[in-house]
């Protein structure tokens, strides 16, 4: 079966705790990784969990805030010190190869290249796409340019039943049509239709990554009907105040913005150092939307693969 993980390899906002790294996620797509943020100490996770950093070909970076980009200078030298030769590509703002640039000048280039891909100014094209997922970025409102992404499955080929493929002689270039969705007519012109001859097809997976953003309703039609939403709480409800002036949300906007994008689960964290317990920022979020998780370094969520019904 096709995994569609997410692991959380850091949960605090700018000040790491003893139990939280800052921002740093790991999805899994049938035995692709990538990764989203690098805050401090990221290379430390991903061994702690278990993860080798050399798998990892792929970054995506929301916006140019320490508590999002510390981790890439140890990472990417790390990468090189186990011998890396395979490009690394970084996704994100385009000053994210200034820095990289300036943050070379110091301590010399990588032995493996490094390609830089930005979201264009129409951010409905995907970022990043091969045969089965597609990424596409999502502007988000902080004080600097900043980016959320939405990984979702390509449509799969529908699987066709096999008893019926003999039942009506159906020849191999008829299975391969029938697959791509269309019917299938008999040798004595009698039409079948794809729906009777396949399995229900599989629904796309998605996830979709939202930090640090102010409260942003015009983002429920972008994410409408997403499996996994993760969105940043930074701030409680009694907090808004400073959300806004820092631009950042609070619990009960996120589960506002899932409420109203109807997606099947939402994920907080980012959550601010000052609070010891999370779990005031979780059943906040319950209220308006009760399928809720403040995340916890090192967790994982699996997205099953379901077949969706055509009735
Ligand atoms: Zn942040």
């Amino acid at each position: 079966m096709v995994s569609f993980e997410l692991i959380i390899l850091g949960s605090s906002s700018t000040l790491p705790t003893s139990k939280r790294f800052p921002t740093a996620h790991l999805l899994k797509v049938d035995e692709r990784f990538f990764l989203i943020d690098c805050g401090e100490g990221v290379q430390m996770q991903l061994r702690k969990f278990g993860f080798n950093p050399g798998r990892i070909h792929h970054i995506f970076v929301s916006h140019l805030h320490g508590d999002h980009v510390y981790g890439l200078f140890g990472l990417l030298s790390t990468m090189g010190m186990m011998g890396r030769k395979v490009p690394l590509n970084l996704y994100g703002p385009s000053r994210l190869k200034e820095m990289m640039a300036q943050h070379f000048s110091f301590f010399g280039s990588l032995p493996f290249p490094l390609d830089f891909h930005s979201p264009s100014s129409d951010t409905s094209i995907p970022i990043y796409e091969d045969e089965k997922v597609t990424v596409t970025p999502i502007p988000l409102k902080h004080r600097i340019l900043t980016y959320g992404y939405l990984f979702r499955e390509k449509k799969k080929e529908l699987n066709v039943r096999k008893d019926l493929v003999e039942n009506y002689g159906i020849g191999i270039a008829d299975v391969v049509r029938i697959k791509q969705g269309e019917d299938f007519i008999t040798s004595n012109g009698s039409l079948i239709p794809n729906r009777r001859l396949t399995l229900p097809p599989y629904h796309q997976r998605s996830y979709a990554y939202i930090s640090d953003t102010v409260f942003d309703p015009d983002l429920a039609g972008v994410l409408k009907n997403v499996d996994l939403l993760f969105h940043e709480a930074t701030f409680s409800n009694n907090d808004k105040k400073l959300a806004a002036e820092t631009m950042h949300s609070t619990s009960g906007q996120a589960a506002t913005l899932a409420k109203m994008a109807g997606i099947k689960k939402l994920l907080i964290g980012h959550f601010s150092s000052r609070y010891k317990d999370h779990g005031v920022l979780e059943e906040e979020a319950r209220e308006v939307f009760p399928y809720t998780d403040g995340v916890n370094d090192g967790e994982i969520y699996s997205v099953p693969l379901e077949r969706v019904s055509t009735e």
